[in-house]
């Protein structure tokens, strides 16, 4: 302890001792030669949980935390005169740890025969030490989310530089280096087309400081390949500065992705048609080959080649179906295809007394189109409506000239169609008719969608059905 030898010397000691009272630092003292607690203060009871007795004649080393030992006996070692910090971890009296900072000072005690010792200082830094831990780990999660995303994460300066970009960049613009892309311009590597889009996103994330997203932006790779993206700026600062991070999702393999589970669902449609068709037709197959036998016998000839003509018309439907687009159009006058369905289609319906009327907007109204694919569809919603008017009826079909489009509707007084019949028309093989295909409509929808038109069917049961259709109007008539 110390010596007073005056009264001022007195005073100090007691004002020391208050001061150490007063806070919840350590004061002590250390004998270098063994490292033993030659005194400290009283706060170590706050501290520690040991009272000044207890820690006595201890050595520092009993406290220190193993695997911070090393690095306290070093700070012991030096010996230097200025304060030497260390952070290392004190056991508490309890049996925890706590993280501490120490000032070592290097100290000549002549009166002492531990003339070499420190005197030291020491503070719980536990909470300062626990979040500064904290914040590296944070500072590690965001820094490995933003170098492991699989998105392309970048930062870009306000004219669109950019000045950070993480690995997938790499990936995404086709090079080696994430160096060859800074301090380049973002709207290098985006197609011209897209530039006014990308440009008005940069603006509005500085103006509105939000964040803005595109879509389908096309990326122009180093090697001249082509990725879609989707890009979301978000206004942010790096090292200070006011600027926007740019995420890039690569969606040119999703865009596949659905493309080919469209082609799925059509291979699926095509499935479902294929068992249908050997189902019908193996009916008439086996019509014709039961028939053929008895041929031998009798004249069956014209049942054959009923059935063959049936075979026919399914095989005929089937192969519209399969054709994915009209391929062979031509500007043709749609009021004379009509009339000339209509002609093919009278004697029938007078055999059925169903009387046909027309009544067109125009004497001429032209259409791009393949003429036996729409005069294919006429045919099958006349003969619908003729089999619909087993007692016979009327027909009125109606074609009406607008700006852009014509409007066909055909009108029957039949049976009309039940809305529940009237959901499943779409479906293939759909049909009340005993020699029916259920093919009729599917086909004439599908040959009308592809010639950019629309089609649509309104029913009352027993007071009649209307098919609307609409087609575009060659643009050589305007
Ligand atoms: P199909 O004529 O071979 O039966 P469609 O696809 O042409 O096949 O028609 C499917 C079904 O829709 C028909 O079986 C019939 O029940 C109903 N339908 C179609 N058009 C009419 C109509 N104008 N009036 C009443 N029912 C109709
Ligand atoms: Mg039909």
């Amino acid at each position: 302890m110390f010596r007073p030898s005056n009264s001022q010397d007195n005073n100090d000691i007691k004002n020391f001792v208050a001061f150490t009272n007063c806070f919840s630092d350590m004061i002590s003292r250390i004998s270098i030669a063994d490292s033993s607690i030659i005194y400290v203060s009283p706060s170590c009871k706050r501290l520690l949980g040991f009272t000044s007795q207890e820690l006595l004649n201890h050595s520092l080393f009993d406290f220190v935390h193993p695997n911070d030992r090393l690095k306290v006996e070093q700070a012991f070692a030096v010996k230097t005169h200025d304060t030497d910090k260390v952070v290392y971890r004190m056991k508490r009296q309890e049996g925890d740890y706590i993280w501490v900072e120490t000032t070592f000072c290097h100290y000549e005690y002549l009166e002492s025969q531990d003339h070499e010792q420190y005197f030291c200082l020491t503070r719980d830094v536990t909470d300062l030490k626990l979040t500064e831990e904290q914040l590296k780990e944070n500072q590690k999660k965001y820094r490995d989310l933003v170098e492991h995303s699989h998105d392309t994460i970048g930062v870009v300066t306000f004219d669109g530089c950019w000045i950070f970009i993480n690995g997938s960049g790499k990936k995404l613009f086709g090079i080696t280096r994430i160096g060859e892309m800074i301090g380049r311009s973002m709207f290098e590597f985006v197609k011209k087309q897209d530039h006014e889009k990308l440009e008005t996103a940069i603006n509005e994330t500085i103006k509105q400081q939000s964040i803005q997203e595109l879509r389908d932006i096309t990326i122009s790779r180093s090697d001249h390949e082509m990725r879609q993206t989707e890009i979301k700026m978000i206004p942010t600062s790096y090292k200070g500065r006011e600027t926007i991070q740019v995420v890039l999702r690569d969606i040119s393999d999703r865009k596949k992705t659905e493309e080919m589970l469209q082609q799925t669902e059509k291979l699926s449609v095509v499935g479902e048609l294929a068992a249908g068709i050997a189902h019908e037709i193996r009916n008439p197959l086996t019509a014709v080959k039961g028939f053929a036998q008895l041929l031998k016998q009798h004249n069956y000839a014209d049942v054959m080649l009923q059935e063959l003509d049936r075979i026919e018309e399914i095989v005929n439907d089937l192969l519209i179906l399969a054709k994915p687009q009209v391929t062979s159009t031509e500007v043709t006058d749609l009021i004379k295809i009509m009339n000339k369905t209509v002609t093919l289609m009278n004697p029938q319906a007078i055999m059925h007394n169903v009387t046909i009327q027309t009544q067109f907007s125009s004497e001429e109204i032209k259409v791009e189109c393949e003429a036996d694919q729409l005069k294919q569809v006429f045919i099958n919603v006349i003969k619908n409506a003729i089999e619909a008017m087993e007692n016979g009826g009327n027909i009125n079909i109606y074609i009406d000239d607008y700006h852009h489009y014509v409007m066909l509707r055909f009108i029957d007084t039949g049976t009309g169609i039940t809305p529940d019949r009237l959901k499943k028309l779409g479906e293939p093989f759909y049909s009340t008719k005993e020699k029916g295909t259920g093919l009729g409509l599917m086909t004439s929808k599908k040959i009308i969608e592809n010639h950019h038109g629309q089609f649509n069917i309104d029913s009352k049961v027993n007071k009649g059905t209307t098919v609307t259709m609409t087609l575009p109007k060659s643009l050589a008539t305007n």
